[in-house]
């Protein structure tokens, strides 16, 4: 899926006085003898107005981000991230999250309810990481001006001169906004240093280049051309200015004397339950995973034990059990289709999968919605090779795709090596994570009752978390045919998701050493080298994210286990899905009480 980059990390804020005037129509409704049908009725409508509003405001904060979403208002308001900028963001939280909570949840309909529930935490975090965490303090990379530039020049939303004169209003504020990050920073860690300082030495060819040879194809005047070359000028001096500071601050952190990228676990606990709102804490998701680790590696070396005499035969399974796994994992990776039919097998997958759903009863799957694949346009071609491309909510061309990278851009050997991760079995996993049932299926069934809070702010928790439910339940229901084969692919697969939350924990809160990871990675993971390097970086710059996977996974598998203990016969696990998904992307528990709530009526 095309992730949405959470907004708190853009966190370019504006000094705005919006919502002064705060209307009177939302205020909580007095509960005097009205038939409860129309309080109902009217708090939902006032909800529906209030939250729309505070959308709108929250952009005027976040005008930056708004672009990302499709938004285009205030394309050519650069926020200058200063105190006063804080200050004002985290005024417009609090009093939104006041607001918020006059509401009563158990008055609105199950939409409004969700949605209400994910803007106070919207409204949660926004105060905790300005207040508490602050990044904005220790992590350089958070200053860049690159990105919205080049989405600007990138997208046609309006004509390209117009889009020149935003650009040129938008680069006023570039030395100030560089001035801000300076001030800002106290002690920064080299990880987010390093990253900031080629980042920002990326960004220079926007202003060097891309912005220049558009200018030079426009019909903008003379007088608008030399304005246009001297905020360019200012801008360069701007960037490389900051470049240059971070690069003086170098030495002292190599020494040392940089702040720790470890957030240790105070902060790891709170962070990891206001981004992935799961219900228990991070200590108890790393425990299970722990578990759960241990059930994996039991069924992979089973399962490697009873493949053996096929593929090794005459031979004894190793005497390092892991190993043998490893062993297996890599000969029958050698299965996979010529690198030139990647996506036809890609498009050739998706009725077949599709079937598979309609006749064993798993999912409502809609008919007039069936998803088209196509070859990733060239602009979008990065590194994955699969994923589901969504239209921003305030997109009105609202196709999506499954964008699919040809391999042709590969040398033989990445090709080779890539086709052997995306092997036979592993690639219908892949389908089944990225299109059917998962990403694209949750999409179209959220977009069933369209909620502008849950496509912009949806928990990224339950989203990933439905996509990796999704590949165990048509494994369950015998996709694949029960094959130890792809039950051993999916078992890695799986595992990758479980390690990504052992080793986020031990990272940040238990002190866990680089050779330690790779290790884990390497010899209990089975994955490669370079996949390994770049976890252990991930995971030095983000907190808590990697979690994500494994907990929206474990607590949609456990609410349905827990479902069916409760209804018994009753339970239906078609109606389970279809239900399930007519929330939207809601945090998993807020859907579980909820589904709880309507079975109970
Ligand atoms: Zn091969
Ligand atoms: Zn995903």
């Amino acid at each position: 899926m095309k992730h949405r980059v959470h907004i708190i990390i853009f966190a370019s804020l504006l000094a705005v006085a919006c919502d002064n005037q705060q209307s009177e129509t939302n205020k909580p409704l007095a509960l005097t003898s009205a038939p409860e049908a129309a309080i109902h009725h009217n708090q939902n409508e006032s909800f529906s107005a209030f939250q729309a509003k505070l959308i709108e405001d929250f952009w005027s904060y976040h005008p930056g981000h708004a672009l990302y979403e499709g938004y285009y208002k205030y394309d050519d308001r650069l926020i200058v991230p200063d105190e006063k900028t804080r200050k004002a963001e985290q005024d417009f939280a609090s009093r939104m999250l006041v607001r918020l909570m006059e509401f009563n949840a158990n008055a609105l309909n199950a939409a409004n309810a969700s949605d209400l529930a994910i803007l106070k935490n919207l409204m949660e975090r926004t105060l905790w990481y300005g207040d508490v965490f602050k990044s904005n303090e220790w992590d350089p990379s958070r200053y860049n001006v690159a990105g919205a530039f080049g989405l600007i020049l990138g997208t046609d939303y309006k004509p390209l001169d117009e889009r020149l004169q935003v650009i040129l209003r938008r680069m006023e504020n570039i030395p100030a906004y560089y001035e801000a990050a300076k001030t800002n920073i106290k002690v920064p860690t080299l990880a987010h240093t390093d990253l900031a300082i080629k980042q920002n030495k990326g960004a220079l060819g926007v202003f060097e280049k891309l912005i220049p040879d558009s200018v030079a194809k426009s019909g903008l005047s003379d007088k608008d051309k030399a304005a246009m070359d001297a905020r360019l000028a200012s801008s360069l001096v701007a960037i490389n200015g900051y470049i240059h500071w971070l690069e003086n601050k170098r030495p002292d952190l190599v020494a040392g004397n940089g702040k720790n990228f470890r957030i240790g676990p105070d902060l790891y606990e709170q962070k990891f339950a206001l981004d992935i709102v799961s219900g228990g804490t991070a200590r108890e998701l790393y425990q299970q995973a722990l578990t759960e680790k241990k059930k994996l590696h039991a069924r992979m070396i089973k399962l490697s034990q009873d493949l053996w005499p096929k593929y090794f035969p005459g031979t004894g399974y190793p005497k390092e059990e892991l190993a043998g796994v490893k062993q297996m994992i890599d000969h029958i990776s050698a299965r996979h289709v010529d690198r030139d039919k990647f996506v036809d097998e890609v498009r050739r997958q998706m009725p077949v999968i599709n079937q598979f759903i309609v006749d064993n009863k798993l999912i409502e799957m809609d008919p007039t919605r069936p998803l088209v694949v196509r070859e990733t346009p060239e602009y979008q071609r990065g590194i994955a090779g699969a994923s589901v491309n969504s239209p921003g909510p305030y997109d009105a061309t609202a196709n999506t795709y499954y964008n699919v990278t040809p391999l042709d851009h590969y040398t033989e050997e990445q090709a080779e090596s890539y086709l052997r991760e995306y092997n036979h079995w592993m690639l219908q996993i892949l389908n089944i994570h990225e299109a059917l049932p998962g990403h694209y299926t949750q999409l179209v069934h959220a977009n069933k009752s369209r909620s502008l809070v849950k496509s912009l702010f949806g928990n990224g928790a339950m989203i990933e978390g439905w996509a990796v439910y999704a590949e165990l339940m048509m494994l369950e229901n015998g996709y694949g045919d029960n094959e130890p084969e792809m039950w051993l692919m999916y078992s890695k697969w799986n595992l990758r998701t479980v390690v990504n939350t052992i080793i986020d924990y031990s990272i940040h809160v238990l002190d866990m050493s680089e050779d330690e990871v790779l290790d884990m990675l390497i010899n209990e993971a089975f994955q490669e080298q370079t996949e390994a390097t770049g976890k252990w970086r991930r995971a030095t710059l983000s907190q808590v994210q990697l979690t994500s996977y494994y907990s929206g996974y474990a607590g949609i598998y456990a609410f349905r286990e827990e479902l069916k203990n409760k209804m018994g016969d009753d339970f239906d696990l078609k109606t389970f899905h279809d239900q399930f998904l007519s929330y939207g992307s809601a945090p998993v528990p807020v859907i579980r009480k909820m589904m709880l709530d309507e079975i109970e009526r």
